[in-house]
């Protein structure tokens, strides 16, 4: 079975404009994918097309509401959905989890550290975290340097910071770290903690080769690595990975691992 354990999609209208949102700091961020090139029926066609089984789909208020992504979830088993909060420094956090979680059916939540302009160790967001741990559901953090400008807010160091605050909490480590991919092997020693492989597993392959990243993964613990794609649109990950993965030099059952059998345990402990 293969899981992808990052993948966003946008709510209606799916026209021709550009992907693009306002963050807390009033920044404006865009992506090169339009609505259309995002709506869940697009995502579907590319999981078939890629033979992914399941999704775990982030939310991104403003782009895709939590009420949106529980119906969408709500209608499609093979779908499972992240929520998003408005601002994770905020008491009011805690209560936007609660109703995502329990009324919209969304079984995770996704902190982005660049768009929130904020760290996951801050003590405000402190709360939210355990309030995720309290609810049983995993949380995904955003790590790689975007946008411009957040650099400090998504270094992994943060990550271990948090998990000593909150150490009964589950962590999805997103992106790998991307430039800062070496740190997850120092992150990985925390229980309760995996990473998600997009855009860091192709950079490190990329820069250093197909042989290192099998070292790599084996030496992260390849039951820490768990695949995602970061799809919104058709922007190549999804199919680059896969076959990147299917290249190494790992045995069919240290794959499959990484491709779904880790984040199905994280999903279902
Ligand atoms: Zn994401």
């Amino acid at each position: 079975m293969i899981i992808d354990s990052h993948v966003h999609i946008c709510e209606p209208p799916h026209n021709g404009s550009r992907l693009s949102r306002m963050n807390i700091d009033g920044s404006r961020v865009q992506w090169s994918d339009t609505r259309g090139d995002a709506a869940v029926c697009m995502l579907i066609e590319a999981m078939d097309g890629n033979g992914i089984d399941r999704a775990l789909i982030m939310g991104l208020e403003g782009i895709v509401s939590n009420e949106y992504l529980g119906e969408v979830v709500a209608a499609d088993p093979r779908l499972t959905g992240f929520a998003w909060v408005e601002d994770p420094k905020r008491p009011e956090a805690v209560g936007e989890l609660e109703t995502a979680v329990l009324d919209h059916g969304l079984s995770g939540l996704k902190l982005h550290p660049g768009l929130h302009s904020c760290s996951p160790s801050q003590p405000e967001v402190v709360p939210l975290i355990r309030s995720a741990s309290e609810l049983g559901v995993p949380v995904l953090i955003h790590c790689y340097p975007f946008p411009p400008g957040h650099y400090e807010n998504n270094l992994p160091y943060h990550i271990d910071s948090l998990k000593k605050a909150v150490p009964e909490a589950t962590i999805i480590v997103g992106h790998m770290g991307q430039v800062n991919y070496h740190d997850m092997l120092a992150l990985v020693r925390h229980p309760g903690l995996v990473v998600e492989t997009s855009w860091g597993l192709t950079l490190l392959a990329e820069l250093n080769g197909l042989d290192y990243a099998a070292r790599f993964l084996r030496r992260l613990g390849v039951e820490k690595a768990v695949y995602g794609s970061d799809w919104f649109g058709p922007n190549g990950e999804m199919e680059r990975q896969l076959g990147l993965i299917e290249r190494l030099d790992l045995t069919r059952d240290e794959k499959d691992m990484i491709l779904g059998g880790n984040i199905s345990r994280v999903m279902n402990p």
